[in-house]
């Protein structure tokens, strides 16, 4: 927009300025040059002045959501929704569209807290914030796509020059199912076992991580990490059921192996009872599960002011993963992002990097996010019926429910 030098606005900032400056010689030297129309200063227009969202579609595929996001400027973004009922979560983004019906999409931030501040009595919460997170991943695409850029690019550019990934030839993960609250040594010695062999598997200078996913109970976690010391596990994932910092604290003075924590995180208010209580050394949020790439860039940031590496969970498609992977490659202090390609349907995305032998994926260089979805391969996997994900194995010997 150009501000007119006869603007009743101009001509008010022109006497405050003239006033302050201390007379009218001032203001020819100093406020005509500052408000000129000739002043590039003031101009604001680019290319995302005019652009436009006009249509939201989404397409419930396997167990995941793909929202495409059109223009009036035939730039498209694409996003994913994960780890939510797929047609509830279809359904919850297609109800969100009136608010992004005819918006500025590079106003991203904007939109996030138009999204989130919005339904006040439904803030927060996994099914809110993982839809947002897939709306969140397609306005950046747009966003590079208009301005032909990497993400990335747009996020004060890569900090380094590939991004470790795991699974891969030096990092493992080994898991945890549902255990009793206390453990005998035989199911103590079985999971010893299992860190064991992922220990040999990559070897002296590779790391070996321990996901709990909440399902040990603190004294049996007491008991794995006094057992497993000499296998120098990097971290322990999930260390506890998120939701009261006070068991966090009582598992961390007594465990010395760092933990990573945060995959249930939503949103940077979540994270910061982790930080401030010293409870986390790795922090390990996942761009679709926190409020997607905003969100992401900015738990970033807090963690790296405590010190604490991202080191992002990730079980989305390739989509997903390299929103992901954009602002891993972007933030300063960054550890290892998770990956699983078995997660994509074969031929639905061309995700425009790869990962190379040594276990590091290279930056993506297309506009955007940089992913090519083949929408007639999409409309074939959204006509397969959704296998239930829902775990049957969570349950204790005596059939009660357990977390995981
Ligand atoms: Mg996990």
């Amino acid at each position: 927009m150009t501000l007119r030098t006869n603007s009743p606005i101009a001509m008010n900032r022109r006497h405050w300025i003239a006033s302050m400056a201390g007379g009218a010689a001032a203001e020819a030297a100093f406020s005509e040059h500052l408000w000129a129309a000739d002043n590039p200063g003031v101009r604001v227009e680019d290319r995302s002045s005019s652009i436009r969202i006009t249509k939201l579609t989404a397409t419930p595929a396997g167990r995941k959501v793909f929202i495409k996001i059109e223009t009036n400027h035939a730039v498209t973004g694409w996003g994913e929704i994960d780890q939510l009922d797929p047609n509830v979560a279809a359904m919850l983004v297609r109800s969100l569209f009136e608010l992004l019906d005819g918006e500025n999409p590079t106003r991203i931030e904007h939109l996030w807290q138009k999204i989130y501040r919005s339904h006040r009595d439904i803030r927060g919460g996994s099914f809110m914030v993982h839809t947002i997170a897939g709306i969140d991943m397609a306005l950046w695409d747009i966003a590079g796509k208009l301005w032909g850029v990497p993400v990335y690019r747009l996020l004060g550019g890569p900090s380094r020059d590939k991004v470790w990934v795991y699974p891969s030839l030096r990092a493992t993960k080994v898991g945890a199912g549902p255990m009793p609250f206390s453990g005998s040594p035989q199911q103590i010695e079985r999971l010893v076992a299992s860190i064991a062999s992922g220990r040999k598997q990559v070897g002296p200078d590779g790391i070996v991580m321990f996901d709990a996913h909440c399902a040990l109970p603190p004294p049996i976690l007491l008991q794995f990490a006094a057992a497993v010391k000499a296998y120098e596990i990097t971290y322990i994932e999930e260390p506890a059921v998120p939701g009261n910092i006070e068991v966090f604290k009582r598992l961390k003075q007594q465990i010395s192996i760092p933990f990573a924590v945060g995959e249930q995180a939503r949103t940077i208010w979540d994270v910061v009872p982790y930080l401030e209580a010293g409870i986390a050394d790795f922090m390990q949020v996942d761009c679709a599960h926190t409020g997607g790439m905003s969100q992401l860039r900015k738990i970033a940031t807090l963690a790296e002011a405590y010190q604490v590496p991202l080191t992002p969970h990730c079980v989305t498609t390739d989509l997903g993963m390299t929103a992901s992977l954009h602002v891993s490659a972007s933030v300063p202090l960054f550890f290892i992002h998770e990956y699983y390609p078995s997660i994509t349907p074969k031929g639905l995305i061309d995700k425009g990097w790869e990962v190379d032998k040594d276990g590091y994926a290279s930056l993506p260089t297309r506009p955007g996010l940089g992913c090519s979805i083949d929408e007639a391969r999409l409309a074939e996997v959204a006509r397969q019926p959704i296998v239930p994900e829902w775990p049957k194995h969570g349950r204790h010997p005596d059939g009660s429910i357990a977390d995981y």
